[in-house]
């Protein structure tokens, strides 16, 4: 079965085999793989010795949740460019967490705008690649004009860390929230923030929630690095060696496979009549979205049994304004799997006619 999803995705067998190990979790082979992973963070991330990466036990909104939650002072605004649910979502977490926030919103066909930093924030939060439609936000720009500002910059690369280029340091931004199993190909269960270690150490009893504290998570870590509560072992060990995989590949050479699988993935949907959202220009190399066929063969539930039964999976459309469906082209995926899908597409189709 190939997950042509946004994750969790298909991964690599190494990957997998890195699972079927048991760990203690105070154990000096785990406390080497958290260090390990620790550095490996860092070094996508494009940090240096300036910041830290915590990883933090759960699904990539727990990141993000505690990240607002630890760096944003409640004297401090937080100003959210949104186009795309996961915008939104960071605007519902401020709300919930009480940090005063405002959202400047464009549509979702839309790159976020770097230009309008209205209201004098002390915060801004992007999401780099907003996987409601697959569209790439100017991560460069935005973070060249939250210079300019004085502003700190949070980014959600979720969908984006290890395939898209990211220079926390270089590009001054205040921290990169991310998840173990998007484009790092990983399994999900870790999540986590490399951010400024000056930011996160002026923290202390900042944080809304004891668990999602990453002031206190990095406090652990330094400590005698272990996780201050259960890490999961095994998804550790997994993104240990998904990390040793990136480096191998290099983020360019992901990149570069990721833009090869959405070629032949677009090429082939077009010539069969489908249509994508998103112009090219604005489109990320991670998932695409396809308007749904008006003809009255297509429904969604129909169409995405047939590929699953042909051993596809793909994901139901996200976006408020139009009918969709999306496939993702990131994970243990070639060109190969993507030219099979377009063989399941065309027999599925048939079929439904
Ligand atoms: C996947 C994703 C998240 C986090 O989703 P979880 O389901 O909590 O892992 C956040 N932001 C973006 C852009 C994402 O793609």
């Amino acid at each position: 079965l190939k997950l042509l999803t946004p994750g969790p995705l298909s991964t690599a067998d190494a990957v997998r085999a890195a699972m079927t190990v048991d760990r203690g979790s105070r154990d000096a082979e785990f406390l080497a793989l958290t260090a390990e992973v620790r550095r490996g963070l860092l070094a996508v991330a494009g940090a240096n010795a300036a910041y830290a990466a915590v990883p933090l036990q759960g699904s990539g909104t727990f990141a993000v949740e505690a990240a607002i939650g630890t760096l944003v002072p409640r004297e401090g605004r937080l100003l959210v460019l949104v186009n795309g649910a996961y915008g939104r979502r960071m605007v519902q977490i401020a709300r919930r967490i009480g940090v005063p926030v405002d959202a400047l919103e464009v549509p979702e066909t839309t790159p976020i705008r770097a230009d309008a930093l209205a209201g004098r924030p002390t915060h801004v939060a992007m999401v780099h690649c907003e996987t409601t439609t697959g569209i790439e936000n100017p991560l460069a720009a935005v973070a060249a004009a939250c210079r300019e500002a004085g502003a700190a910059l949070i980014v959600d690369a979720m969908s984006s860390f290890g395939a898209l280029p990211i220079e926390a340091a270089r590009q001054g931004l205040l921290a990169v929230v991310a998840s173990a199993n998007k484009c790092l190909e990983g399994a999900p269960g870790v999540s986590f923030v490399v951010a400024r270690r000056d930011a996160l150490l002026a923290a202390e009893g900042r944080c809304h929630s004891v668990a999602l504290d990453l002031h206190e998570q990095l406090a652990g870590f330094e400590r005698d690095g272990q996780w201050r509560f259960t890490p999961p072992t095994h998804v550790v060990a997994a993104l240990a060696e998904a990390l040793r995989r990136l480096d191998a590949e290099g983020v360019d050479g992901r990149r570069d496979r990721y833009r090869q699988n959405l070629r032949v993935l677009v090429d082939g949907l077009r010539a069969r009549g489908f249509r994508t959202l998103l112009a090219e220009d604005v489109q990320a190399p991670i998932i695409a979205t396809f308007l749904a066929p008006t003809e009255g063969w297509y429904g969604f539930d129909a169409f995405h049994a047939g590929l699953r039964a042909r051993g596809f999976v793909i994901y139901p459309g996200k976006t408020t304004a139009a009918d969709t469906f999306r496939i993702g082209v990131i994970g243990d995926v070639t060109p190969r799997d993507l030219a099979a899908l377009l063989g399941a597409v065309d027999a599925v189709v048939a079929e439904l006619r």
